[in-house]
């Protein structure tokens, strides 16, 4: 009862602290929301009725704060202690407006309310449930409701959405068994070519991360050691390859001037200014971007900025105009402050580009390595991945939580908000 009064009051207060405020000529005032206002009128939505006033009735409108200032303002209200308002908090922010809503600070809220009050701790878990549910996150959300059911063994709504999320997780796991399966099956019988694809995106698949108690090599290393068995089919071991676009020459010719460097639109004597493509900086050729080509330009001013005449600048495909502006004025063409002209602009060799790490080695050189590849650790993985598949061993599905809060949530006990985070 006194948690419930104190929240009613906090809500109040709340409430007054943050509204628009519409004040009349005639001394009346209203508090709410203001939810259109024009020249002619104003309109706001007060707890009981939208009321719309003449603007020549109103004498001046307070304006309350932003979501987001208020989201904050709330959360700097907290105190460390009270379960309860970090739970008040929680509930306003998850019905708050879209930019107001921040997963991280919510989980954190709910999981705050839960540790610092037992009795909040069923609602806390359910409202960041059905958050995480309706954001699609449904693994998280069966955490959430698996802490709900610990705090509150009777709730059945908890019950269900466990139920339907658990059945889905285990189908899940199932279905990464079988590809798991695949992947050490091909690698076991020294099939490199087609288990390496297969190794490289089973990394995250369940129980991979067991792979290193059999194998002595996690997923990510065993893909490494097969790769180096084979030569790459793709770059047939090169370890790169030659880029298509730009046929390895790291630019391509610019088709805004037609590899000239020089504007089609340039007046007859143009200035420096005039006649540069903007496209490609008067050097008739862009970067190529299939390949993060690299190269560097140099700038040619007319008298020294800051004691050189010549200024040297790298530049990386796509962000060419970027990395130019810092240096000098791309609308004026003169230096950054304005007083020395640009007079040319030379582009020097490609530095980087022309040729990628090939993708699907990464690089990896056909270098066998000495040791015969673990296939005895393989079969004994594979009887564990089957144990699991055939029910001999069971699949956890959503683990049973040791507490009613996250604790990975709570990381570093930091339960104050202050100037933009936790502290
Ligand atoms: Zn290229
Ligand atoms: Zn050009
Ligand atoms: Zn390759």
């Amino acid at each position: 009862m006194r948690t419930a009064l104190r929240i009613f009051l906090l809500a109040a207060c709340a409430t007054a602290a943050f509204a628009d405020k519409v004040v009349l000529k005639d001394g009346r005032s209203f508090e709410g929301e203001i939810v259109e206002e024009t020249a002619e009128q104003v309109k706001i939505k007060t707890a009981r009725s939208a009321l719309t006033f003449k603007m020549e009735e109103v004498d001046h409108i307070e304006r309350g704060m932003s979501p987001l200032q208020e989201r904050n303002k709330r959360l700097e209200a907290l105190d460390g202690e009270d379960g309860g308002a970090y739970l008040e908090l929680a509930k306003w922010m998850a019905t708050a407006p879209k930019e107001v809503q921040d997963e991280k600070v919510l989980r954190r809220l709910c999981s705050a309310a839960a540790y610092l009050d037992p009795e909040t701790a069923a609602a806390a878990q359910n409202l960041i449930g059905a958050w995480l549910l309706a954001a699609g996150k449904r693994e998280d959300a069966a955490d959430a409701f698996a802490r709900v059911l610990k705090a509150d063994p009777a709730n059945e709504e908890a019950k269900k959405h466990l139920e339907t999320l658990n059945s889905e997780i285990v189908a899940r796991c199932r279905k990464d068994l079988d590809a798991l399966k695949a992947a050490i099956e091909k690698a076991r019988d020294l099939q490199y070519a087609a288990a390496i694809p297969l190794l490289r995106k089973a990394g995250k698949l369940y129980v991979a991360d067991k792979c290193r108690d059999f194998v002595k090599l996690s997923i990510e290393e065993l893909a490494d050691d097969c790769q180096r068995r084979i030569p790459c089919p793709t770059c047939k071991g090169a370890t790169t390859r030659q880029c298509t676009i730009c046929k390895g020459k790291g630019t391509t010719e610019c088709v805004q001037c037609k590899g000239t460097g020089v504007r089609k639109s340039a007046p007859p004597n143009p200035t420096f200014a005039q006649e540069i493509c903007s496209h490609c900086y008067h050097t008739g050729a862009l970067l190529c971007t299939g390949c993060d080509a690299e190269r560097w330009l140099t700038i040619h001013y007319q008298t020294e900025v800051k004691g050189k005449k010549n200024v040297d600048v790298k530049v990386s495909a796509g962000v060419e105009k970027v990395e130019l502006s810092k240096v000098v004025s791309l609308s004026k063409w003169t230096s950054r402050d304005g007083n020395v002209k640009v007079t040319a602009l030379t582009a020097g060799q490609v530095v980087k580009g022309g040729t990628f790490t090939c993708r699907d080695c990464k690089g990896i050189k056909f270098d066998p390595p000495s040791e015969q590849p673990n296939t005895f650790g393989m079969a004994d993985y594979l009887k564990a991945i089957e144990a699991r598949m055939s029910g001999g061993e069971t699949i956890e599905g959503v683990p049973v939580p040791e507490t009613v809060w996250d604790p990975a949530e709570l990381e570093g006990g930091k339960l104050k908000w202050k100037a933009g985070k936790w502290e």
